[in-house]
């Protein structure tokens, strides 16, 4: 029934380009830069004409068209939030190996065995390279990643989404945005 109510707004959308006329048709064409929700002018005015026969479609296939789509991203969704928890599991498991290897072994240290002095001796001695490797092929990469992500989210204007957030929110989001540039 719900579904019914929004069916029935999408019927009174009236036309960005001619405000007087009721919107009849929306275009789906992913290469289209005209106004996707138009009126019986601008079909005439053949806005669309390129991709008019595949894209173009009655306006009461439109809240159907919206709820299929709005559930296809939910997969890829939940990949990103398997592989960020694998990949926090991973870098947690190394930082806690790495602070075994290489800290805390100053009260232990008249309680070592020869071998065992001679391993943590070893293990210093080779900090350095392993500093560098840790330095330029995981942080540095980390940090890159960490950027697209970052570049992603303005790239999608995930902080400015008016269909999902109030105006007080997005202006919030606008202004945090500036402080962290
Ligand atoms: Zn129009
Ligand atoms: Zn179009």
């Amino acid at each position: 029934m719900k579904q019914n109510s929004y069916f029935q707004q999408s019927q009174d959308f009236k036309c960005r380009d001619h405000p007087e006329n009721l919107a009849l048709f929306w275009c789906r064409s992913k290469d289209c830069n005209e106004n996707r929700i138009f009126c019986l002018n601008c079909q005439k005015q053949n806005k669309h004409i390129q991709h008019y026969n595949e894209d173009v479609l009655s306006i009461h296939e439109l809240t159907q068209f919206l709820i299929n789509q709005s559930r296809l991203p939910k997969n890829l969704i939940e990949e990103c939030q398997l592989q960020q928890q694998s990949t926090i599991k991973s870098f947690d498991k190394l930082i806690s190996g790495l602070s075994y290897k290489f800290c805390g072994i100053e009260d232990k240290l008249n309680q070592f065995n020869h071998y065992q002095t001679q391993q943590a001796l070893d293990s210093l001695i080779k900090f350095d390279e392993f500093k560098n490797h840790m330095k330029n092929n995981i942080l540095g990469r980390l940090n890159k990643f960490q950027k697209i992500l970052d570049d992603l989210f303005i790239k999608l204007e995930l902080h400015l989404i008016q269909y999902q957030i109030t105006d007080e929110q997005i202006e919030f989001n606008k202004q945090e945005q500036q402080k962290a540039i």
